[in-house]
């Protein structure tokens, strides 16, 4: 295996906190060295990458996508996912098990993770159903979908309704060392909502989802959490209430942690008065206090880590009557454009911060030994910058779907190039040339 040294870009690195213009040389898909801060270049590197004005970071993590595979393949698969992934900046990704069959079983984790080595250009780290089939009544095979390789348990889409069934899942996630990663929805309290409840619902004539339903279950599963000592983890976590308590539960020192999307904190409920179903998404899309909510969390430390929630579905799908449409939206490829928006040229957050909620957050919560450009971690980079304008033409995106609401959407700076195990394995330039 070839050595890549990557030269004079802005090193980034929130595991030990550094942050100037220097050099990263990796060899054997490892990082060997980190060095020429302060401009003696390191040498070495039968390649080199020239990362002058550009921010070089660790691997971006995305806890929360869908992959499709197996059984929804007309969506999207392993290998078309991990291409998205890779030209949104993320070296590794972590897959729903909302899959047909259902990720319940160690078979099918062990499909996962042998098809990724196959054809995905990214790692890819399955999660596993709490239940089998997802159907919330009996606890799926956890034990042996760990030894598989699960680094989570989650019902995510059909979340566990028995809270019973939910504080054994949480006993059981605490012997096998793994973070319970909950879709907080109450059912019954969303009764079948196609947007968040609010004067927008009622403007528009469309069924609302209440903030409630969601607030509930993050109230019941925080108490489980105290409960029973779990790692537990909200996902795509949206309401101004919700992040009050994981606040709340944090102080009071529970072992929470918590991911919110982009769309979550760059769009609203505003934006459905086109029936547009590429907005229409689990959690809704809420209103703008709950967005100004989300990034105050952001900014507060209280959230740990941005999370796609990668869902694609088929133009055939979304191209029907809003209240028929699937719920969710493509985002692995317009995910840090939307976090330099929101985050860094409004001056909410520094650079390091960010780069945390893409890196160590992920990581911490599932113990990965990524996220990090320590010595001798696999040689996972994410490069990037903060002035290139593009504009994202969902027609030309890696993933099999098309359901984004950010096509034609302009950005100021975003991924240049993404590296996984010291191998290159998308660049800006090749996303323009094909
Ligand atoms: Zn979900
Ligand atoms: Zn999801």
């Amino acid at each position: 295996m070839s050595t890549l040294l990557i030269r004079n870009g802005r090193i980034i690195d929130p595991a030990s906190g550094l942050d100037a213009i220097g050099d990263v040389l990796i060899d054997g898909g490892k990082i060997v060295r980190v060095g020429g801060i302060g401009g003696t270049s390191l040498k070495g590197g039968d390649e080199i990458l020239d990362a002058t004005g550009k921010i070089v970071a660790p691997g971006f993590i995305d806890m929360h996508v869908h992959l499709r595979e197996p059984g929804i393949e007309h969506a999207e698969d392993i290998e078309t996912g991990a291409r998205a992934a890779a030209a949104g900046g993320f070296t590794s990704i972590c897959c729903m098990p909302n899959t047909s069959p259902v990720n319940d079983s160690a078979t099918v984790t062990s499909f996962i993770v042998q098809r990724a080595r196959q054809v995905a250009c990214v790692n890819v780290f399955p999660i596993g159903a709490i239940t089998m089939g997802s159907l919330g009544v009996e606890l799926a095979a956890i034990g042996s979908m760990r030894e598989a390789g699960i680094v989570a348990i989650s019902d995510d889409g059909r979340p566990v309704m028995n809270a019973r069934v939910m504080r054994r899942a949480m006993e059981l996630a605490v012997a096998f060392d793994i973070p319970v990663i909950d879709h907080c929805e109450d059912l019954d309290l969303s009764a079948g909502g196609d947007m968040h409840e609010g004067a927008e619902s009622v403007r528009l004539g469309l069924r609302g989802i209440p903030s409630a339903s969601e607030d509930v279950m993050v109230a019941r599963d925080l108490l489980l959490a105290e409960l029973t000592g779990a790692r537990y983890h909200v996902a795509h976590l949206s309401t101004m209430r919700s992040v009050a308590m994981v606040a709340f539960a944090k102080n009071r020192g529970v072992k929470v942690s918590c991911e919110v999307t982009p769309h979550h904190f760059a769009i609203t409920d505003r934006e459905l008065e086109t029936y547009d179903s590429n907005y229409k998404m689990k959690p809704p899309l809420r209103c703008q206090h709950d967005a100004d909510a989300v990034i105050e969390g952001i900014v507060s430390g209280v959230v740990d880590a941005i999370a796609t929630d990668h869902a694609p579905h088929p133009g055939s799908e979304k191209m029907q009557e809003f209240e028929r449409c699937p719920f969710g939206i493509t985002g692995l490829e317009t995910a840090l454009g939307l976090a330099l928006s929101e985050l860094i040229h409004k001056d909410r957050i520094t650079l390091m911060r960010l780069v945390e909620l893409f890196t160590t957050g992920p990581a911490n919560i599932l113990k990965l030994d990524r996220g990090t450009l320590a010595i001798g971690a696999p040689a996972d980079i994410t490069i990037f910058d903060l002035t290139t304008e593009w504009a994202y033409d969902v027609q030309q995106s890696y993933s099999k779907s098309r359901n984004s609401p950010f096509h034609g959407r302009r950005f100021r700076g975003g991924p240049l190039a993404t590296i996984v195990g010291g191998e290159i394995v998308w660049t800006f330039q090749n996303k323009s040339r094909e």
